[in-house]
């Protein structure tokens, strides 16, 4: 049996099997899509403290390769099940196989919602973007839009409208659904445009980069607004629904943990974007992964 399962392999997962290794415990770290996480959509990361600049997957690759070198197990499948056998957590995958481990780290992490435009996909880093406090800086003295009328984008936009040239707020309801006060201080700059009731339609690119976006009002019109960035703040999409049984999920689908990391079943801990929390960025997921796997090497321990 496996010491620690860990259920995905984004910078939170993999900064638990790290601690658990550097613990004396064995690892299987499960990834159902690729190793490293959201993370791997950008370019750029310059908030990671000690290291002025590198791109997401250069980040991922040397995390993969830390954690390898210690004697970590990886394997590409999807977490679909839970049970908890006590002192034993059967954790069954996609592929059929049911692997057994004395504690699980669920690191699950957060979709971003899209809006489901041809080409989106392949400009997630190189013109749009889900993050102010990540990319904003790659957007000063420019134009940019933002997608989105809630609290996340009136923050996200609040932020960009103190390095941007302009901002225009695209909201495709009648009005925004963020907090008047967010709205008061958001409005109140010179630089920021708003425009209500309209719906994004399309990309456009020159040489892969992006130019404007096509938006289209109520009655029909349509018109291109040109940017040299979008920002999208249109909602993020927790995967926990398969582990409920197991663990308290709040009203939005995120674990109900705080910064122990625990759930209400012993032996399963929650770590990173995937939980209740303020600030989802690298250096939190990577603090709630030591703090899980330090948590679940304490249980196995006490065992
Ligand atoms: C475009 C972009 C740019 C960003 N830039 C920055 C930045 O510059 N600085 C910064 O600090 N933060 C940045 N972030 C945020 C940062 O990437 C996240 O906060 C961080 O990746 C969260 O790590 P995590 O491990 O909790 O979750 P994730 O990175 O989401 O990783 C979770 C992993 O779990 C896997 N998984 C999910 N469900 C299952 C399952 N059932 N079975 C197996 N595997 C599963 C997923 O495939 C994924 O690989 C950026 C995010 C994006 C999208």
């Amino acid at each position: 049996m496996t010491d620690v399962i860990i259920v995905g392999g984004g910078p939170a997962g993999m900064t638990a099997a790290l601690y658990a290794l550097r613990n004396g415990k064995s690892v299987l770290v499960l990834e159902k899509h690729g190793f490293g996480g959201q993370i791997t959509y950008s370019p750029k990361v310059e908030n990671w403290p000690g290291t002025a600049q590198m791109s997401g997957n250069e980040y991922a690759d040397a995390l993969l390769d830390q954690i390898m070198a210690q004697g970590a197990e990886v394997d590409l499948a999807e977490v679909i099940r839970i049970e908890d056998r006590g002192g034993a957590k059967a954790v069954y995958t996609d592929d059929g196989q049911v692997r057994e481990a004395r504690a699980v780290v669920i690191a699950t992490g957060v979709k971003h919602r899209m809006l489901g435009l041809p080409g989106e996909q392949e400009l997630v880093g190189e013109g749009i973007s889900f993050c102010a406090v990540c990319d904003g800086d790659f957007y000063t003295g420019k134009t940019v839009c933002m997608a989105g009328g809630g609290n996340s984008a009136l923050q996200e936009a609040i932020l960009l409208a103190g390095k941007c040239e302009k901002v225009i707020m695209l909201q495709d309801l009648d009005d925004f659904t963020g907090e008047k006060k967010l709205q008061e201080i958001l409005f109140a700059r010179s630089n920021v445009e708003k425009r209500t009731g309209v719906k994004i339609t399309a990309l456009n690119t020159e040489n892969g980069e992006l130019r404007s976006v096509s938006i289209e009002d109520k009655s029909g019109r349509a018109e291109a607004v040109a940017c040299d960035g979008l920002f999208v703040a249109i909602g993020l999409i927790p995967e926990n629904e398969a582990f409920r049984p197991l663990a308290d999920l709040n009203a939005w689908g995120y674990f109900d943990s705080d910064e122990k990391c625990e759930t209400r079943t012993p032996g399963v801990f929650v770590a990173g974007d995937c939980r209740s929390k303020a600030v989802r960025q690298l250096t939190t997921a990577a603090g709630d992964g030591a703090v899980a796997a330090l948590a679940a090497c304490r249980y196995i321990d006490s065992l």
